[in-house]
């Protein structure tokens, strides 16, 4: 295929992921969004396959195959609550790849380049494989801890942030070496030497991240990965990989701050970990009586409020109850309540978890409200449901300055009349820490699975 061809499809495929960024930024237009998604990244592939640059299509249609069958059994198979962690995994991958083609980028592609070229071909390595290689180790880590294999907690080294200026500073030092370096021998060596600390840096860094911080380091490997992306496409002189990853990075970057202001956290304060430790202060725990409910009691309450607000957690994905949830808010709708939905930016284990799974449920758009638009409402409130979240419900953000969650912004949902709180157990949430609204006084626990409690509590409203 002429080069020219190759450009322009490489522009127009530019256009629609800028288009499906812009899409996917609303539910209402996020089919759209996806459908202009796939279609750049069709028109992208045929370009690059077609292009002169490809000689060897045995290899190319092998790892297509593979890469391909990989992609659709983890898309088959994967779960609604395990898609954080697929995000991570496939940040990794994002990663490594930075680091497999820096290194084949200099051992066979620095050939012909020259002076100042040469230069800054072998800035554009050293960089590359940098961010992938800090990219890989943290999304791993990072896969490992949302999915449960690796404590939630943050470990924390003594010295912790010499080390990690260490590793910085060690990591120009090296730098300087390889860039010039006269035998290739003593550059590889310095290329892996620097890979390793990134690796060791990788897994420092997201380690010492508590179980609160997650959203923000989910979103910040989303935004390294982009980064990665786009010193491949340098190393490759692929424009659109140089495009591409910069939109992916830019785009992490933005919701990276946009998750610490929903926190109410600075971001070097996160990178630098520790939050949700005892750093903050101890968690406190609490004894006392909760009153617990029947379903049918539930339904009751319901069945007498005018104004209902809906907060869904994790554990409504984990229970999968959003249908149960819409046909429940349709009953209620019906009867002429008025229901809302609440969505704490991190409430679930990505962003935008809850509004996916409500869309999904068809739960109409204009009644789903963010944590700004609905947390003066609660005063006004007479029933409100809590099913299946707990940090970001929990008082102790804003009563107890010590700790570890203190300053975090949460629903004020105990400000309601009455407030039902649908989960399994006393089990403190995802960041560790108890929560004292349990045992308010105008708190009810509806003890259970979300989705069997909520079957019950529809059946009881359909008596
Ligand atoms: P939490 O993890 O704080 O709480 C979820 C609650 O759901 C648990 O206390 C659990 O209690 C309950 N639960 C689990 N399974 C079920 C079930 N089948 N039926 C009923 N209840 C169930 O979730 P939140 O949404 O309140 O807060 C999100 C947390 O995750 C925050 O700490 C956030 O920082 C973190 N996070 C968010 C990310 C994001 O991008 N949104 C990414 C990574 C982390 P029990 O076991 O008693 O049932």
């Amino acid at each position: 295929m002429a080069s020219g061809i190759v450009t322009a499809s490489y522009i127009i495929a530019a256009v629609l992921f800028i288009l499906s960024l812009g899409g996917l930024s609303h539910p209402e237009t996020a089919r759209r969004g996806n459908a202009y998604g796939i279609a750049g990244m069709v028109i992208a592939i045929l370009a690059t396959v077609f292009s002169n640059q490809v000689t060897d299509y045995a290899v190319l249609i092998v790892v297509m195959l593979i890469g391909g069958t990989v992609g659709v059994q983890a898309a088959r198979r994967v779960q609604m609550t395990e898609m954080p962690e697929l995000v991570a995994i496939l940040h990794s991958f994002v990663g490594l790849a930075a680091v497999l083609i820096g290194f084949a980028t200099y051992l066979v592609g620095l050939e012909g380049f020259h002076g100042a070229e040469r230069t800054i071909h072998e800035v554009e390595i050293y960089l590359g494989i940098l961010i992938g290689a800090v990219t890989f180790t943290g999304s791993v880590i990072a896969f490992g801890k949302l999915r449960g294999k690796i404590d939630g907690k943050p470990v924390l080294l003594p010295g912790r942030h010499w080390l990690n200026l260490g590793i910085g500073v060690a990591c120009i030092w090296i730098g300087s070496g390889f860039v010039g370096a006269q035998s290739t021998g003593t550059a590889v060596f310095l290329l892996v030497l620097m890979t390793l600390l990134a690796f060791a840096f990788g897994v420092h860094m997201v380690m010492a991240i508590g179980g609160a911080d997650m959203p923000v380091v989910v979103s910040m490997l989303n935004s390294y990965s982009g980064w990665a992306a786009a010193a491949t496409g340098f190393m490759l002189s692929n424009d659109l990989l140089i495009v591409t990853g910069a939109l992916v990075g830019s785009s992490g970057a933005i919701l990276s701050y946009i998750m610490c202001r929903a926190m109410n956290r600075h971001f070097l304060a996160v990178i630098a970990g520790g939050f949700g430790t005892s750093g903050g202060g101890a968690a406190t725990s609490y004894e006392g009586e909760v009153t617990s409910v029947s379903a049918e009691e539930t339904a009751e309450l319901l069945r007498e409020a005018k104004h209902v607000v809906i907060v869904p957690g994790y554990g409504m994905a984990v229970a999968q109850a959003q249908n149960t949830v819409y046909e429940i808010t349709k009953s209620l709708r019906e009867k002429g309540k008025e229901v809302r939905f609440a969505i704490h930016p991190v409430a679930g284990r990505m962003p935008g978890h809850m509004n996916v799974l409500l869309a999904e449920a068809r739960v109409p758009y204009d009644i789903v409200l963010e944590m700004e638009e609905i947390n003066d409402d609660f005063p006004a409130t007479d029933v409100v449901l809590v099913i299946g979240a707990n940090d970001i419900v929990n008082p102790a953000a804003q009563d107890e300055p010590g700790s570890p969650i203190a300053g975090m912004p949460v629903l004020e949902v105990w400000k309601a009349n009455t407030t039902v709180v649908l989960k399994r157990s006393m089990a403190s949430g995802y960041a560790g820490v108890d929560n004292p609204l349990f045992f308010r006084e105008n708190t009810r626990m509806l003890f259970g699975d979300a989705k069997q409690s909520l079957d019950a509590v529809l059946a009881a409203l359909h008596a």
